[in-house]
Formats: structure tokens, C-alpha cells, sequence
């Protein structure tokens, strides 16, 4: 049967890295939509426009294309940016552009036309409030936020990324109260969605935990 997954939570709760093992042990498509909105980031700063300025995002938006491989690449234009979608650069610019109707509306429609006659797990902020309202199983991921900059800080040594735990931290809270206090599509769980907390559990526990969760709702 074709079914789909929402996976939400803030910034570092291991959304990603859950739902692409998730795909990869169930046979599902894996969506990473905060890999979209650095992407659009991406963009912007690589074009000398502000990622402040509303205007000249929303106008950038008709010369970006965005793609998303099997094995988790995200191609802006044809290029491989999956490396710079996650500097620290990027990653304290993202937030002010997600907050803009436009570029929301523009990804939201990529999303699920992505998510089309396909069974998929997609994680991000607003998938089962707004992207994807009828999805079969919506999972809401929360942990501490020292927990997460650990993760974060942890995830970005292993791919050369340099950031202290201090930058983590100090970023992950910035961008909690962002997107849970921006108009448009802010973060919260979705009536239906299942809160999983993380903070104490290994990332084995958390995708076992989170099958057990699908294969209560759909017959797989
Ligand atoms: O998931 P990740 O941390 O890569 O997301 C980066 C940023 O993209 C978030 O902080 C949030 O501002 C934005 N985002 C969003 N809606 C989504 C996914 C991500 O606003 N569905």
C-alpha cells in the first residue's frame, strides 16, 4: 500500500537522520524539506542577496530549482550543495527565509508533488499540519535543547563542519523561537501527531520505536 510518514520537531531532535534509516529499513522515499530551505539560503547568499530581505528572496525563487536524490543529496540548479546547505553560515541566515509566504508556498508545492502516488517518511517543521494534513502516521520528535546541540555539534565534527557546541547552542535556540513564533505555518504537533521524546533514547531505540508507531497505524 502507499502510505506516508510525517516526522516534525524543532532544529536537532534527529528528524533526519531517523526518517532516512526509517526509509531505508521500511522501503520508503526519504524528504528532507529543511534541506529545501537551506537550499532557497543557499541560494540567496550565493547571489549577494540579503536573506533579509523579503522582496529579493521571493523574487529568486522563479531561478531555483531544487532536487533531492535517493541517498539524501540535495541539488540546487544541478549542483550538489548538500555540504553548503549546512555551514553555520547557512544555518543562522535559514530561518529568516522560512518565515516568507512565498518561498513557504513555493517548497510546500514541491513537496508534495514530491510526495505524489508514492509512499515516503518527510520530515521538517509543518508536514503534518500543512504539507501533508492527511498523512497515515505524524510522529512529533521533541528533546532538550542541550541534548540536540550535542547531536548537532556531534553531526557537524564527523563532516568537517566547524562550529563550537556553544554555536550549536546558541543556534538551535534561536532557531526554536523563530519558527515557533513566525505567522506562517509555525512549529507545533499536528492534533494527531504521536510525541516521541528522543533526549534519552539511542538513535537504534528511536527509529524502532517509530516503526513500532507505523506498523500500529498501516498494514505493512
Ligand atoms: O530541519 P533543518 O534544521 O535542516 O531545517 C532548517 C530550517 O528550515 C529550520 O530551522 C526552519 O526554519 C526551516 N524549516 C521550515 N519548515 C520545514 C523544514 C524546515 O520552516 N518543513
Amino acid at each position: 500500500m502507499v502510505y506516508t510518514v510525517a516526522i516534525d520537531g524543532p532544529s536537532g531532535s534527529g528528524k533526519s537522520t531517523i526518517a532516512s534509516k526509517l526509509a531505508a529499513r521500511l522501503g520508503l522515499v526519504h524528504i528532507d524539506t529543511g534541506a529545501m530551505y537551506r537550499a532557497v539560503t543557499v541560494y540567496a547568499l550565493e547571489n549577494n542577496i540579503d536573506p533579509k530581505n523579503e522582496e529579493a528572496v521571493s523574487a529568486s525563487l522563479k531561478d531555483i530549482d531544487i532536487t533531492q536524490t535517493p541517498d539524501g543529496r540535495t541539488f540546487l540548479n544541478g549542483k550538489d550543495v548538500s555540504k553548503d546547505i549546512r555551514t553555520t553560515l547557512a544555518s543562522s541566515n535559514v530561518s529568516y527565509v522560512s518565515i516568507y509566504k512565498d518561498v513557504r508556498a513555493f517548497l510546500v508545492e514541491l513537496q508534495r508533488k514530491m510526495a505524489k502516488s508514492i509512499s515516503v517518511v518527510m520530515d521538517g517543521r509543518d508536514i503534518g499540519t500543512v504539507v501533508l494534513p492527511e498523512a497515515n502516521v505524524k510522529i512529533y520528535q521533541v528533546a532538550s535543547v542541550e541534548k540536540r546541540a550535542e547531536r548537532r555539534y556531534k553531526e557537524n565534527q564527523e563532516k568537517g563542519i566547524p562550529c563550537t557546541y556553544e554555536d550549536c547552542l546558541e543556534n538551535l535556540k534561536k532557531r526554536d523561537y523563530i519558527d515557533s513564533h513566525r505567522e506562517v505555518s509555525p512549529l507545533r504537533p499536528a492534533d494527531d501527531a504521536i510525541i516521541l521524546d528522543t533526549s534519552d533514547l539511542s538513535i537504534d531505540e528511536v527509529v524502532d520505536e517509530c516503526e513500532k508507531i507505523i506498523r500500529n497505524k498501516v498494514n505493512i
